[in-house]
């Protein structure tokens, strides 16, 4: 299971699939990825090898500079088109990928269920998005945040919006999450090698961190929305 994600000048799509691809190694059972296009917010996945995901994307390309992406490795529900990550709300404007597992996801489901919320998947996953989306007052990184907190396990996510197309917010609670910081571009990925070819200088997110990415720069805090001050670490090997 691997997460990539982009904001920056160049087309997203290559760069989220190419970056997936390096993180193979982590094992995947069906793949996705999310952009912002000038039709809005948008998603295609696909079971199986990323190749699949790759052809379905070669008629129709998801073009736009901002974008998420995901390698899935199930384990609630199974390898399916439908419990692919990205997933989104109901309203279709918050897309979100994820690594790990959301322990408390049935009781969150249920609770969201009554309240009207209809969900495509057998995923833990789903339900992030309904929380950020239910928590979401015209500010992704307080939704993130007070979406967080109700959730126990472990989480790295990747997080966009379509109401807010400039930014990309990443969250790190015991699954891997680095941060790369390049001129006009920033990246998230789940390990170096999906973004080294882009980039030296990463940060690596810590336990209840988060990092809030523009093209321009990137914010540090904590969950609790305290600022965090991190130096950046270079990277001196290659692959
Ligand atoms: N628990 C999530 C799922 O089964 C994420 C799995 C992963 O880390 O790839 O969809």
């Amino acid at each position: 299971c691997g997460i990539v994600g982009y904001i920056g000048f160049r087309e997203s799509q290559p760069i989220l699939i190419e970056g997936l691809k390096k993180l193979e190694y982590r094992g995947y059972d069906s793949a996705g990825i999310a952009v912002h296009t000038a039709r809005g917010l948008e998603v295609t996945k696909a079971v199986g090898r990323l190749v699949n995901l790759e052809n379905r994307l070669t008629g129709d390309p998801l073009c736009g500079t901002i974008g998420i992406g995901h390698t899935r490795w199930a384990t609630h529900g199974k390898p399916s088109d439908a419990n692919s990550h990205p997933h989104t709300d109901n309203s279709l404007k918050f897309s979100v990928v994820h690594n790990g597992i959301i322990e408390n996801y049935l009781e969150l489901k249920e609770e969201l269920m009554l309240a009207g919320h209809r969900f495509l998947s057998e995923t833990d996953t789903e339900v992030i998005s309904h929380l950020i989306a239910v928590e979401y007052e015209g500010d992704i990184v307080k939704a993130v945040q007070k979406a967080v907190r109700k959730m126990r396990g472990a989480f790295a996510l990747g997080v966009l919006t379509e109401h807010e197309p400039d930014r990309l917010v990443a969250v790190r609670y015991a699954s891997p999450l680095i941060i790369g910081v390049g001129e006009g571009e920033k990246f998230i990925a789940s390990d170096i090698p999906a973004i080294l070819e882009y980039t030296r200088d990463i940060y690596i997110l810590e336990d209840g961190e988060m990092a809030v990415l523009t093209r321009d720069g990137v914010e540090l805090l904590t969950v609790e929305g305290d600022p965090v001050a991190k130096e950046v670490f270079r990277v001196n090997w290659d692959l």
